[in-house]
């Protein structure tokens, strides 16, 4: 897929295969020419003037003005990465990719090469990168090794107004080395909430890019809707049938939905034949492969339409060009933490009033735009809140807090957020690290503690993997901890196969084994083939999530080095494993009622195993498990026997036998879901 440009190679992923230089270089040329009909073009010299006289500047304006591919390059052709790096930091990872991508082609430039991009596992830049893309969480990491960023002369903090927790922490910490290190410019961009708020807190004027705005006609439903992806598809249907030329943009709350809207939109379609004109429908989330994602900006062809099904990551992060239709079911998916009970979980919840607004918009960038809302009038007035609750102020914090302290930072309250997180929650943070044993009992990290903070996982999945030194089955417990990283989309099932799909997949739950050993056993089974994709073919296995585990696990290969801990292999103890497994988990532990719904064992609470574990059926009287996903119900997922003993063993100054023991003196015969293997 390369050719050469001027000497230099040229390959990108969202360009469409050009086999002599002169095509690529009429592109490159029309790329240029795009950029200087970007709304910040116009402001270049005046941002850069003001970028020279503030050291902190905070930029506001529309989505698709330009902030994220412009303002980087601006200052890379105005000499500021020759005193070092700019920095760039994305909420989502999709967005660092795509973003990196893009201006390596305005640049005609290698991905990876001055233009690159680094997000969680997977570092796309080398020695000749001056423009870095990368998740704000990455940026996060880099503190670690380099407290005063002392290799960047620009870090843009963009998407501000997303607040995740990573960029208020980044928000804390930068404002902090600005102080010292005066060289050191900073901006912090939004799409224009909450700017005020942020040029407070950073003492930082304000540049305003003014916008390119057209009328957004807003639709909203007469009554409130049942099944919001049913009247979604609908919605699209009818727009392709009666409204004129113009692509649509349909807001869905992740990959699951995408997908089961994506494959109703296509039967649907399919039934209408030739009635119709052509649909194009162009999926985007977070797991979707590159070389998919390029599909969304894609020109349209004539007499055509495009559907882009886009998660929240297209409200802001990601700008289409063409959209003139949007429709906003109203939800997203977030993360709710309560810090009384220390459980998190993944909710569909109703969107806000900013959210709302930012939706419709993406409809009015070229012309004006219509607005479909699948909720009432009465609904957004009435229902919504005006603001999405920064995510500090909604999750676990055990990570963020592992961070500060591995940076240094002892008096987590003094630290300057920009919105405190809830005192309980930091409290709970503090508590889980000190059952962890990362912190001691004056909350100071220990050596096990930052041993744990080399490692970019969750620190319950950080102390498993310190934890398998002991039981000496580092080797197993890493892939297990890649697969887990992974996420859902190991298994595949496609609708027409779902019997043959369940039958493999059931293959590896041999045993009732339990989902983390299952997840291991189709690691190894895939490793044992020499990772043959035929086989992943087979097995209805995604071949492309294995790849991204081994990946993964490469990577947790050598951070395991780097924390001295030796690999080694105990296959056969499956014991061991889910002992190692305990050790960072024990929080995560709940035992079956006598309905077969489950109850969590500290903080009682009731849940069920998901439908899609290995042990659904089986139900064993007490469970680890990985995950806390509410649907329709509250659901454990990866979930894997455990012996009540196991948790005074493990854990003693968490649990007492009187947690563990069964009411009434006498133990209670266990049940069928016995592990063979134990
Ligand atoms: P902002 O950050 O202000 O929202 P961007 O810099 O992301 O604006 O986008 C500017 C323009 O660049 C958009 O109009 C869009 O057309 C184009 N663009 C951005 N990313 C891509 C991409 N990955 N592929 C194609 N075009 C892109
Ligand atoms: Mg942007």
């Amino acid at each position: 897929k390369a050719s050469v440009i001027d000497g230099v190679e040229f390959e990108n992923k969202f360009l469409p295969e050009s086999p002599e230089d002169s095509i690529a270089k009429s592109e490159l040329e029309r790329l240029q020419a795009d950029r200087k009909t970007l709304p910040i073009y116009r402001l270049r010299d005046e941002l850069l003037q003001a970028v020279n006289d503030y050291q902190v500047l905070v930029i506001v304006g529309e989505t698709g003005s330009g902030k994220t591919t412009q303002i980087p390059q601006y200052l890379h052709e105005a000499g500021y990465t020759k005193r070092g790096k700019i920095g760039c930091t994305q909420p989502r990872r999709v967005a660092a990719m795509s973003v990196a991508a893009r201006v390596s082609q305005e640049m005609g430039v290698k991905l990876g090469h001055e233009v690159g991009y680094s997000i969680r596992f997977e570092d796309c830049t080398s020695e000749k990168t001056v423009i870095k893309y990368m998740t704000d969480g990455m940026l996060l990491r880099e503190f670690l090794g380099e407290p005063d960023l002392a290799s960047y002369s620009v870090v843009m903090v963009d998407e501000a107004h997303e607040r995740t927790l990573s960029t208020d922490i980044l928000f804390g910490l930068l404002k902090d080395i600005a102080r010292y290190r005066t060289d050191l410019k900073l901006l912090i961009s939004s799409a224009t909430l909450d700017a005020e708020k942020f040029s407070e807190y950073f003492d930082a004027p304000i540049f305003k890019i003014p916008g390119r705005r057209y009328p957004v006609e807003i639709h909203y439903t007469k009554s409130p809707e049942a099944d919001y992806i049913d009247a979604a598809i609908v919605t699209v249907l009818q727009i392709h049938v009666t409204q004129s030329p113009g692509d649509v943009l349909v807001f869905f709350t992740g990959q699951e939905e995408i997908e089961a809207a994506e494959e109703i939109l296509k039967h649907r379609t399919r039934g209408l034949g030739t009635k119709i004109s052509e649909l194009i429908i162009c999926p985007i989330y977070a797991n979707l492969p590159t070389e998919l994602q390029a599909k969304i900006f894609e020109p349209t062809p004539e007499g055509a339409r495009k559907v882009v099904l886009a998660t929240n990551i297209a409200e802001t992060s990601l700008t289409i060009d063409g959209i003139k239709y949007v429709i906003d079911p109203g939800f997203c998916k977030i993360k709710s933490y309560n810090p009384r009970t220390g459980m998190e979980s993944l909710l569909v919840t109703p969107i806000s009033k900013a959210s709302a607004l930012q939706r419709a918009g993406r409809s009015g960038r070229t012309g004006p735009g219509k607005c479909f809302r699948l909720y009432t009038a009465y609904s957004y007035h009435h229902d919504m809140d005006d603001n999405t609750v920064p995510e500090i102020q909604r999750t676990n914090l055990a990570n963020v807090v592992l961070t500060l302290k591995s940076l240094g930072i002892h008096n987590l309250v003094d630290f300057d957020f920009l919105d405190p997180p809830p005192s309980e929650a930091l409290l709970r943070a503090l508590e889980l690290l000190f059952a962890l044993s990362a912190l001691n009992s004056l909350g100071e990290l220990t050596k096990l503690g930052r041993r744990m903070a080399e490692f970019p996982l969750d620190p319950m999945l950080s102390k498993t993997i310190v934890a398998s030194d002991k039981y000496q089955c580092s080797d197993e417990i890493i892939s297990i901890a890649a697969m887990l990283s992974v996420g859902n989309s190991i298994f595949y099932r496609p609708k027409d196969k779902q019997v043959h799909a369940d039958n493999a997949r059931l293959n590896f739950h041999t045993g009732n084994v339990g989902d983390h050993i299952a997840l291991l056993k189709v690691y190894s089974s895939w490793k044992e083939t020499n990772f043959s994709t035929q086989w992943c073919y087979e097995n209805y296995i995604q071949v492309r999530s294995m790849k991204r585990a081994r990946d993964i696990r490469d990577q947790l290969q050598g951070l395991l080095e780097r924390v001295e801990i030796e690999l080694t292999s105990n296959p056969n103890d499956l014991d061991a494993i889910k002992k190692a497994i305990t050790s960072g988990f024990f929080h995560h532990t709940a035992k079956m009622q006598k309905n077969g719904s489950y109850r969590t064992v500290k903080n009682p609470q009731t849940v069920y195993i998901h439908p899609s574990s290995g042990l659904a059926q089986e139900l064993p009287r007490w469970v680890i498990y990985h995950e806390l996903v509410l649907t329709t119900k509250e659901y454990m997922r990866q979930v894997t026997e455990l012996k009540p003993e196991w948790l005074v063993e493990i854990a003693p100054h968490y649990y007492q036998m009187k947690d563990v023991e069964e009411s009434g003196s006498k133990k209670m015969p266990r049940g069928k879901g016995r592990a063979v293997m134990d």
